[in-house]
């Protein structure tokens, strides 16, 4: 619900915003011909899952910012930790140059797998930590003397980022066709979304079935196949498209038995989004490499990082500069960023997150069912703090239909096609879990009311 408005705030501030960012800035993801039905929502200060805009309205951040707050705006911990960082330095090289806190995250990541994972190279986009997984597979089998493998397994509606590399393991048709022409071929194999369930079947049924597609493809081809890249438990961007635990146990076999990679792409399920901090930990197995940013800097400032074994770092340890990675972005291992991991980190021993989110997981599951009794959607769905439904009959435009609906009940959130999806901070509360369920059902019924019967195309809202 709006909140009072501060009188101080200019009337009219929203449209005078919309109106210049409309003039210069070029929205993402974001289809320009629709920002003037749709127009961006200007933010002007946040608070816990709250953000405010330039008139004093506020919305619950119900996507978290596309994934990436973990416990809500404008942390009091996380504010003091980067003011502190801020008054030593924000950041230097990380080639020549350490810092402490590039140590020390890399550090306490590798402590959370037990070391499985003990070398952490930093960068700054999600994107571009799966460029870095990919390159490093392909260079370590390089080095290894097995040149050939050099193609890449991903899975059906996958998604992994849209710099040209990330993009060619992606399969998001609406951000992939128009640069197909540009992409490297890929390996695609099915996923196992328990959605895909045959009369008879349960979710473990369909992982059992789309992995021994890929252990055929592996046994037939592993001496050109470098890695797979999977996303644990949850595909996030094909609509929150979830599977059972026994897919990865049963890919991190098969990668064991033809001697390939496994690439745990763990961008928006890591961090304790799925329950366990890393989503692997569900499947008790540890990838050859695992991918982590939104989440990681509590969704402060961009961090990316790729966990790889040692034993592969060590095969990088070389006098020929051929034989080493010598990748690198300007901003690798900013210090303030990783400051903010700290802090986050620091946040998940502290208060117990884990154990807190079980509770808050549960309230939301059982207040959503019970909403949802009687609606006309389907494969309601959880995996710890991502819930999400489809909509039957959605009708041209469903995602910014419902988002506008959603906005004008105090709720920031975009669906994915005919996937409406909750994904909350941490640091949502059980009255804010009772709002948001409420604001999504009275969004629901004000964006089924309005269908459109006409054919329009559906905007790439996501
Ligand atoms: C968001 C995301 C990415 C890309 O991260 P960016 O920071 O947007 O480049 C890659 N993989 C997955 C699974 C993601 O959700």
């Amino acid at each position: 619900m709006p909140s009072t408005i501060d009188p101080s705030l200019e009337k009219n501030a929203n449209a005078s915003w919309q109106r210049r960012s409309r003039r210069h800035v070029w929205h993402p993801c974001t289809q320009s011909i629709r920002l003037e039905a749709v127009p961006p929502l200007p933010i002007a200060r946040g608070e816990g899952v709250w953000l405010f805009d330039a008139e004093g309205r506020r919305y619950m951040d119900a996507t978290s910012s596309w994934w990436v707050n973990l416990f809500g705006h404008a942390h009091p911990a996380l504010n003091a930790a980067l003011k502190d960082q801020l008054d030593r330095f924000s950041h230097v090289m990380l080639a020549g140059c350490t810092h402490a806190p590039a140590v020390e995250l890399a550090e306490r990541l590798s402590a959370r797998t037990g070391h499985a994972l003990g070398h952490c190279f930093y960068a700054s986009d999600g994107a571009s930590a799966v460029e870095i997984a990919l390159k490093m597979s392909f260079h370590a089998w390089r080095n290894a003397g097995h040149a050939r493998k050099r193609r890449f397994v991903a899975l059906r509606q996958g998604y992994h980022g849209e710099t040209l590399g990330a993009l060619h393991v992606t399969d998001v048709p609406v951000f992939r066709d128009a640069y197909a022409p540009l992409l490297a071929n890929a390996h695609l194999v099915a996923s196992p979304d328990a959605r895909r369930a045959r009369p008879g079947e349960d979710a473990a049924a369909v992982a059992h079935r789309a992995a021994d597609e890929l252990d055929a493809l592996l046994a037939a081809q592993h001496d050109t196949i470098a890695a797979v890249i999977v996303e644990p438990l949850v595909q996030c961007a094909a609509g929150m498209a979830m599977h059972d635990p026994v897919y990865l146990r049963r890919v991190r076999d098969a990668c064991d038995r033809h001697g390939v990679h496994l690439i745990a792409d763990e961008i928006a399920v890591g961090c304790g989004r799925t329950g366990s901090f890393f989503a692997s930990e569900q499947a008790g197995i540890w990838p050859d490499f695992l991918c982590l940013s939104k989440g990681i800097s509590g969704g402060y400032l961009p961090l990316a990082l790729v966990m790889a074994r040692d034993a592969i770092h060590q095969a990088f340890v070389d006098d020929d500069a051929a034989r080493s990675f010598l990748h690198s972005h300007s901003y690798t291992g900013n210090a303030l960023a990783c400051r903010a991991a700290l802090a986050t980190l620091d946040l998940f021993d502290s208060e117990d997150v884990l154990a807190r989110n079980r509770g808050r997981a549960q309230r939301l599951q059982h207040r959503l069912l019970d909403a949802l009794e009687g609606q006309d959607v389907e494969h309601p769905r959880q995996r710890g703090m991502i819930a999400a439904f489809d909509v039957r009959a959605p009708g041209a435009r469903f995602a910014e239909r419902f988002h506008m609906a959603a906005r004008a009940h105090g709720l920031l959130m975009r669906p994915i096609g005919n996937t409406v999806y909750l994904m909350p901070p941490y640091a949502i509360d059980d009255d804010d879990i009772d709002r948001l369920v409420d604001g999504t059902l009275a969004a629901l019924d004000a964006a089924m009311a309005n269908r459109p019967n006409e054919g329009a195309r559906d905007a790439a809202l996501a």
